[in-house]
C-alpha cells in the first residue's frame, strides 16, 4: 500500500492564488530577480557551454567562489576539493545529508515552527522525528527544551538559522545550548543556514560551522536562491569536515549526481563580484519589511518581531480574529485576494500555537499597496465577526 504524502503547503496556497486571481504573499519569492550581471552570465554559459556533467561536487569555479566567499563573509575555512559539494538547491542538500547520516532506527530533533520539508525527509531516511515546539511572539530555545526531546536513539539536530518561517535569528545563548547538547549527546548538527545573507543591513550572520568547539560536527547547508533572488535556480551546498562530505557527496551522487553548470557558473561569478548588490539587496528586504510591518499594524494586525529572511508573521488572536490560521489563510484569499502561509503547516501536530499567520514582504511596493487594503478590510471584517461569534478561542 501507498502510503499518502501530502502536498506542500506552499505549493497549495500558490494554486489557490491563481486560481483566485489573488496577490501571492504566501509562498516564498521575491519580485525581484537578482544581479543582472549574475542573469547574464547564465545566459552566456547557456550558449556557449558548459553544457555536460560538471564534477559531481559541483563546478571547480563555484567550489572556490564559496570557499572564498565563506572565508570572507563568516570566517570559514572550508576546502574546495574536499570539504564542499554542490546541490540541486538546499532541498537537495537536506536530502543528501538527511539520508547520508541517518540509519533507520535512529532519530532527528528538529525545532519547530520547522521548514515543512524536514519532517518528511527524515522519514524518508528511516528515521523518528523529535519536534521541539517553541511558542510566539518570541519562539524562544533553550537547552532543557531540547535535552526533553532527545532520546538514545538521536542522532543529530537540524537547525534553521535565521528562522523561516518566523524570520528571526538565534541568539548566542540558543546557538550555545545547540553546541552544549550536541556535545553533551554527541550529536552532529545539520545546519541550515540558506537565509544567511538576508539579515539586518549592517549585521553579520554567526553560523554554527564557526564554533571550535563544534568541529567536526556540522554540515552547513546554503542557497543560491535566497543569496540572489533566483529560487527557481536550485543552487545548493553542503560544507562540511571532509570524512563527513565525503559520505553527503555519496548520497548526493544517487540523488542529482550534478546540478546544471550554466547556472554554477553563475552563482560562482555573483559570489565573486556582486556583494554591494548583496548590501543593497538587505536594505530593499528590510524596506519591504518595515512597509508591510507598517501597514499591518494601521490596520489592526499585531505584527511578531522579525527581522531577517522574507517573512513576517502575524498573531491572529492577538488581532482580534478569532479563527485557525490555516482557515484564516483559505478564507483570505479566495474572499479577499492575497494569499498567505499558515504557520500551522511548519508543526508535526496539531496544537497551539494555530493563531500565527505568514506574509512574504519581498515584493515591490506597489504589490504591497495593492495587497494592503485588502488585508485591512479582512481585518475589520473577521475582528467584527469575532467579536459576535468566537469561532475558535486562543489567548494571544
Ligand atoms: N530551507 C529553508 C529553511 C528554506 O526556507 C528553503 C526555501 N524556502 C529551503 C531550505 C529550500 O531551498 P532551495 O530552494 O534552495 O531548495
Ligand atoms: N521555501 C519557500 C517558502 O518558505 C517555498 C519553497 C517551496 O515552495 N517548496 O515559502
Amino acid at each position: 500500500m501507498l502510503i499518502p504524502v501530502r502536498t506542500t503547503i506552499f505549493e497549495d496556497m500558490s494554486a489557490r492564488a491563481r486560481a483566485a486571481g489573488a496577490i501571492n504573499l504566501g509562498q516564498g519569492f521575491p519580485d525581484a530577480c537578482g544581479p543582472l550581471s549574475v542573469r547574464e552570465a547564465a545566459a552566456r554559459a547557456v550558449l556557449e557551454g558548459p553544457h555536460h556533467y560538471p564534477p559531481m561536487r559541483g563546478t571547480e569555479a563555484l567550489r572556490h567562489a564559496l570557499a572564498a566567499h565563506y572565508a570572507e563573509t563568516q570566517g570559514l575555512h572550508f576546502d574546495p576539493a574536499s570539504e564542499i559539494v554542490v546541490t540541486s538547491g538546499a532541498t537537495e542538500a537536506l536530502a543528501a545529508a538527511l539520508l547520508a547520516l541517518l540509519q533507520p532506527g535512529d532519530a532527528a530533533i528538529i525545532l519547530e515552527p520547522a521548514y515543512d520539508a524536514y519532517g518528511p525527509l527524515i522519514r524518508r531516511a528511516g528515521a523518528a522525528v523529535q519536534p521541539v515546539r517553541l511558542a510566539p511572539p518570541d519562539w524562544r530555545l533553550t537547552a532543557a527544551m531540547i535535552e526533553a526531546a532527545i532520546t538514545q536513539q538521536t542522532r543529530l539536530i537540524l537547525v534553521n538559522d535565521p528562522v523561516n518561517p518566523t524570520g528571526r535569528r538565534l541568539s548566542s545563548h540558543e546557538r550555545a545550548a545547540i553546541r552544549d547538547v550536541a556535545l553533551a549527546h554527541d550529536l552532529l548538527i545539520v545546519a541550515d543556514e540558506v537565509w544567511e545573507e538576508v539579515r539586518p543591513p549592517g549585521s553579520a550572520h554567526v553560523s554554527l560551522a564557526a564554533d571550535p568547539a563544534l568541529a567536526g560536527r556540522v554540515v552547513k547547508i546554503g542557497s543560491a536562491g535566497k543569496i540572489f533572488q533566483v529560487t527557481g535556480w536550485k543552487v545548493g551546498w553542503m560544507l562540511a569536515p571532509a570524512p563527513l562530505a565525503a559520505r553527503l557527496a555519496a548520497a548526493h551522487q544517487f540523488l542529482t549526481f550534478t546540478t546544471p553548470p550554466a547556472l554554477q557558473q553563475a552563482v560562482a561569478l555573483g559570489l565573486q563580484t556582486e556583494r554591494a548588490w548583496m548590501d543593497e539587496m538587505r536594505l530593499e528586504v528590510a524596506a519591504g519589511r518595515a512597509h508591510l510591518a507598517q501597514g499591518l499594524q494601521q490596520a489592526g494586525y499585531a505584527v511578531l518581531p522579525s527581522d531577517c529572511t522574507w517573512f513576517l508573521s502575524v498573531d491572529l488572536a492577538a488581532s482580534g480574529i478569532a479563527m485557525p490560521d490555516a482557515a484564516f489563510c483559505r478564507w483570505l484569499v479566495d474572499a479577499h485576494g492575497v494569499a498567505a502561509i499558515p504557520v500551522s503547516a511548519f508543526f508535526e501536530t496539531d496544537g497551539p500555537p494555530q493563531s500565527v499567520v505568514r506574509f512574504c514582504h519581498a515584493k515591490a511596493a506597489e504589490t504591497i499597496d495593492a495587497a494592503l487594503p485588502k488585508l485591512a478590510a479582512a481585518r475589520q471584517q473577521m475582528a467584527q465577526k469575532s467579536e459576535q461569534m468566537p469561532l475558535f478561542s486562543q489567548s494571544p
